[in-house]
């Protein structure tokens, strides 16, 4: 199997990174190939089948010109700084271009312990395994810009969690690159201007390449990623995703979705859903996520202080400024994003604001809800009237259907979708895949490729199905 790596983050950013081995997986067998994905990159799907793709998806065997390492980055978990995380049971295969000319990171994820496993046992259970790689494909098809599963592989290792065995697991995952504020945080923290600089630099380059040689660059990737964030979050917030753990360390400076753990959808239109196992306070509550983006961008700005200016309080009006002015951004944002769900242009706050709190005082289904609309801007408004009886109703459609776009109802049915991953068809197809059957998976996978046409036969993936009490869970 050959494969064209052109590895610039060994090649660049030395010191940065630890160079490491997976652990040798006792019978690796694959699971699920993304054929089309493997194609988009220039990788030949049958190789990736035989003994020798099987062997590198599982972190085995490294092919030629793979240069396997550890990442290191730090991150604020919860609120909370940690120096020193890292991939601890991660590996970052290498990159090639992909048939676009974009330049792609193979990564895997469940390949065994690393210098940063900090006591962690390095490896992945086929459960969340197969959860990224549904949850990564739904995003994909809503549109969202997402790292993405390229393969799933059992490993042949049993994997221990919370006292009950389970089959061991290894993700191949792709992305735009794997670099987090939380990277940034890392060399910050430890005072490494000059890695810092060449890391920032390396940002640029990679994402951003037009504030390549600015002099202002640094503010500029700023202001960049915060452009990328907000647009990226206010698309979660438009199907109701939770990321669920927005730690540092898992938010990208490519503008991409990653690590799809505890991440959820919600059901019921609430600003307080919360799905993740620990997030007791709510931190990353649905309704708080733009809001703790900022907060993760502000930490982004205090890392690249130092770049700024010799003296970085000089540079902090700026960085303010960045991070005050991420709010109007966000709302933009999400006007855009709402107005088209609404079927309206120029939709103001007040118009969606109302839409939505109707939703939540009847507990409606926000996904439903949406689809409603677009029927009732055809005419047919009975199943909204159905779904959200509220006594406001009546008064915020009659300010609505004058505003309503020209082809209103087809541009709505583009951007609201009728299937999402809904809690309980996710569990009860992952637990499907782990015992072995893949068909309630593949089934998912393709609602989900195109998620705005409803498919005869799939009446059953629609609708709210949240089981009391769900959990999800970080880490497993
Ligand atoms: P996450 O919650 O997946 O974003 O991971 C946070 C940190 O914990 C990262 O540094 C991971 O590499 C590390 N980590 C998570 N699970 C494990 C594990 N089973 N073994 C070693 N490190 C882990
Ligand atoms: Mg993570």
């Amino acid at each position: 199997m050959t494969i064209r790596f052109d590895n610039t983050y060994a090649r660049d950013l030395q010191g940065m990174y630890l160079p490491w081995q997976g652990a040798k997986a006792p019978d690796p067998a694959l699971v699920w190939l993304n054929d089309a994905l493997a194609e988009e990159l220039g990788l030949d799907p049958a190789a990736l089948r035989g003994a020798e793709g099987v062997a590198m998806l599982a972190g085995s065997a490294m092919p030629e010109g793979a240069e396997p390492l550890a990442m290191a980055y730090a991150g604020h978990q919860f609120g909370g700084f940690s120096p020193q995380l890292g991939d601890g049971r991660a590996l970052l295969v290498g990159e090639v271009i992909d048939r676009n000319g974009q330049r792609r990171d193979i990564h895997l994820k469940g390949s065994g312990k690393t210098p940063f496993s900090r006591g962690g046992d390095g490896k992945a259970a086929l459960g969340p395994v197969l959860r990224e790689v549904l949850i990564g494909e739904a995003m994909q098809g809503l549109g969202i810009p997402t790292t993405r599963a390229l393969a799933a592989v059992t490993t042949g290792e049993t994997v221990w969690r919370d006292g009950a065995a389970l089959p061991g697991a290894v993700l191949a995952r792709v992305a735009a690159s794997h670099l987090r504020v939380g990277t940034f945080q890392f060399f910050y923290a430890r005072q490494e201007t000059a890695r810092l600089r060449v890391l920032a630099d390396y940002a640029i380059r990679r994402h951003y390449p037009e504030l390549s040689g600015e002099t202002d660059r640094y503010l500029g990737l700023l202001h960049a990623v915060i452009g990328r964030q907000m647009a990226l979050v206010a698309r979660w917030m438009g199907v109701g995703f939770v990321h669920g753990v927005m730690n540092t360390d898992n938010m990208t400076i490519s503008g991409e979705t990653i690590d799809y753990g505890p991440c959820a959808f919600m059901d019921a239109h609430d600003p307080a859903t919360v799905f993740s196992s620990i997030d007791h306070q709510g931190r990353y509550a649905y309704g708080n996520q733009p809001l703790l983006a900022r907060w993760n961008l502000a930490r982004l700005g205090e890392s690249l202080l130092p770049l700024m200016a010799d003296d970085p309080s000089e540079a902090l009006p700026d960085v303010r400024a960045a991070i005050d002015g991420a709010e109007a951004l966000y709302a933009a944002e999400r006007r855009a994003v709402f107005g088209a769900k609404l079927g309206v242009e120029g939709a103001e706050d007040a118009l969606i604001d109302g839409f939505l709190d109707m939703l939540t005082a009847q507990g409606a289904d926000f996904t439903q809800a949406f689809r409603h609309l677009a029927k009732a801007a055809r005419g047919d408004e009975a199943e909204l009237r159905a779904l959200v009886p509220d006594p406001r109703l009546e008064a915020w459609l009659d300010a609505w259907r004058p505003r309503l776009r020209k082809e209103a109802a087809q541009v709505m049915e583009r951007v609201n979708p009728v299937y999402i991953p809904r809690n309980d068809r996710v569990e009860a197809a992952l637990a499907a895949g782990v015992g072995g059957d893949l068909g309630p998976i593949h089934r998912l996978l393709r609602a989900f490729a195109d998620p705005f046409t409803r498919v005869d036969g799939f009446e059953d993936l629609e609708g709210p199905g949240t089981p009391d009490g769900y959990r999800t869970f970080c880490g497993t």
